[in-house]
This record gives C-alpha cells, structure tokens and sequence, in this order.
C-alpha cells in the first residue's frame, strides 16, 4: 500500500493512502497530510513575493539571498 505524500514537503508520511484521517496525525481537512517536521511548525505560513526581475538580474545565489532577506525584513 503506498504511503502518503506530505502536501508541503512531499515527504513520505507513516500513512497508508486508505487510513482514515481520524487514525491519523497532522492531516488538515481541506489541506491535506503533513509530514511531523511540516505540521509542528505550526500554522504561521507567511509568503511574500519577490520580482522576477530581482531574481533574474542576480546571478550569485547569496546575493539573491541577501535581497530576498532584505525584501522580506521590508515586509515584517
Ligand atoms: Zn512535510
């Protein structure tokens, strides 16, 4: 029986696909399953946007993360 995927992470979870959710831990109705490390970091899920063109013009990955940084203290 194949187990079921994380929703966020992909990660395999303890579960079977056919386990009913009220036998399971961590699935979110209307979401679906998550994975432990994905369900204990709790519900905050904030996601902020970043210009294409930002990503596109900065070929170095830790300058990118460098703006991203600065994008997202910005937008706190
Ligand atoms: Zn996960």
């Amino acid at each position: 029986m194949a187990k079921d995927k994380c929703v966020l992470c992909g990660e395999e979870t303890p579960y079977d696909e056919s386990l009913h959710i009220d036998y399971r831990h961590g699935y979110i109705e209307g979401a679906g399953q998550l994975c432990k490390s994905c369900y204990d970091r709790g519900t905050k899920r904030t996601h902020i946007t970043i210009p294409a063109d930002v990503i596109y013009n900065t070929p170095n990955d830790q300058e990118l993360g460098q703006k991203v940084r600065t994008i997202y203290n910005q937008s706190t």
